[in-house]
Parts: C-alpha cells; structure tokens; sequence
C-alpha cells in the first residue's frame, strides 16, 4: 500500500471510532472567547484553560477589552496558565492589532494569524478550522507528533515538518478532522507515556503494534506502489 492509501485508511478507522465531527475541548461560545482560549493553550492542557476562562470571560468581552486592560488585572486572571506573564503581554497586544489593523475580527488567513504576537502556527490552524472551518493547514500539537512517529507517516519531530508531511498524504478537505482525529487516538490509547495497542483500531496496520510481532509487515504495508 502506498503512503497515501495508507493515510486514508488510517483515516477511515480513526473516524470510524472517533466520529468525523470532533471539535476542540477548549470552553467558548463565541470567536473572541475561541480566540483567546486557542491562544492561551500552547504548553497547557485543556483542563488548565477551561479552568481560568469562564471568569476571564465573564470580566473580559471583547478585544477592546483585552487590549485596553490593566496587564497585572489581566496577569493575575491568567494565573494558573503556564506562561502566564508572556501570555498576558502578547495577548493585550494581539487584541490591540485585532483592533487596529483587522477591525477589531480575527483574521482568516494562517499569514495574517501569525503576525499577531504569540500566536504560532499549531494556534492559527486551530483557530481557523475551529472558528471558520478553513483548512489552511493541519494542527500538530505533542499528541500528534508521537502517533505520527508510531505510524510513521513522517520522520521528522520538529511540528511544522510534520504538518507539511500530514499535507502531502491526506487530502485537503480534511485536514481539521486529521488533527482531531490524530488528538483523539493520541489521548484514548496511544499516549506518549503509554500505548495500549490491544485497544487501538489500528493495531493491525501500525508499525509500533505490540500486537505485530515485528514492524516488517506493516512496513512492508506502505512501501510497494501497488498494496
Ligand atoms: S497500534 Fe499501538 S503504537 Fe500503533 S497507533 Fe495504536 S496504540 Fe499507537
């Protein structure tokens, strides 16, 4: 089976198991509120944003709000979220060039995303599927760099290696699944501390299958054109 093929049926059983509809788990009911829980999650869990945003939220509504804060007001709200400082910096002056150079909406290009200070790619990708459904590009956080490497779909580790990579071999229209899905299959079973190969739907095909005796059949998998 080709690269490709393989990615799709990779593809087919993730969505099988997991659904085609996954969302992220980042609290938020609005863009701004998406914006900034996507924004402050770089090096946190969920778990840590999801705990801080709805006061944040409920003292802070709109970008005008955030730019014009009080940065030790907006620090001491941002507690709790890892590099909160920096955080808290950046995010007053990305609200401030939302206002003054996008009137005051988030941009819907990954370029236009990345000028804003603090926001890299992983957080653009999200913001723009989560919140507009453009697939521009495929989010690669920690959980998709280490099943991409089980399965080897890339050899590289550093994300937007991987990501150009995940662009080649899946097709474009799904680029957003492909990262939840990758997400979802990283946090069920095959977790960077721990795989659980018995319980994953691709332990037939994955070349780190502790269910295979050696990696050479599936290898083999992908490395004839014709499968
Ligand atoms: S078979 Fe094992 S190593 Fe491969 S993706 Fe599943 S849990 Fe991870």
């Amino acid at each position: 089976m080709e690269k490709e093929r393989f990615a799709r049926v990779v593809f087919d059983r993730l969505a099988g198991r997991y659904g085609r509809s996954l969302h992220t788990e980042l609290l938020h009911k609005n863009m701004t509120e998406l914006f900034v829980a996507v924004f402050l999650s770089p090096q946190c869990t969920d778990k840590q944003i999801n705990n801080i945003t709805p006061e944040l939220f409920r003292k802070f509504r709109t970008f005008h709000d955030y730019a014009s804060a009080d940065l030790r007001t907006l620090m001491r709200h941002l507690n709790g979220v890892n590099y909160y400082k920096t955080k808290a910096r950046n995010l007053k002056k990305a609200s401030k060039m939302i206002e003054e150079r996008f009137g005051g909406n988030v941009p819907k290009t990954i370029e236009e995303l990345m000028e804003l200070p603090g926001v890299g790619r992983k957080v653009a990708n999200v913001i723009l599927n989560e919140g507009f459904g453009i697939n521009q590009g495929i989010a690669i956080d920690t959980h998709c760099i280490t099943v991409v490497g089980r399965l080897k779909l890339s050899r590289h580790k550093d994300p937007k290696k991987i990501e150009m990579d995940m662009m080649r071999i899946f097709p474009e229209g799904e680029w957003g699944n492909v990262s939840n899905l990758l997400i979802a299959l990283g946090r069920d079973v095959c977790t960077a501390r721990k795989k659980r190969c018995e319980k994953c739907v691709l332990a037939d095909i994955c070349p780190s299958s502790d269910l295979l005796k050696s990696g050479r059949k599936s290898v083999r998998i992908y490395s004839k054109k014709s499968g």
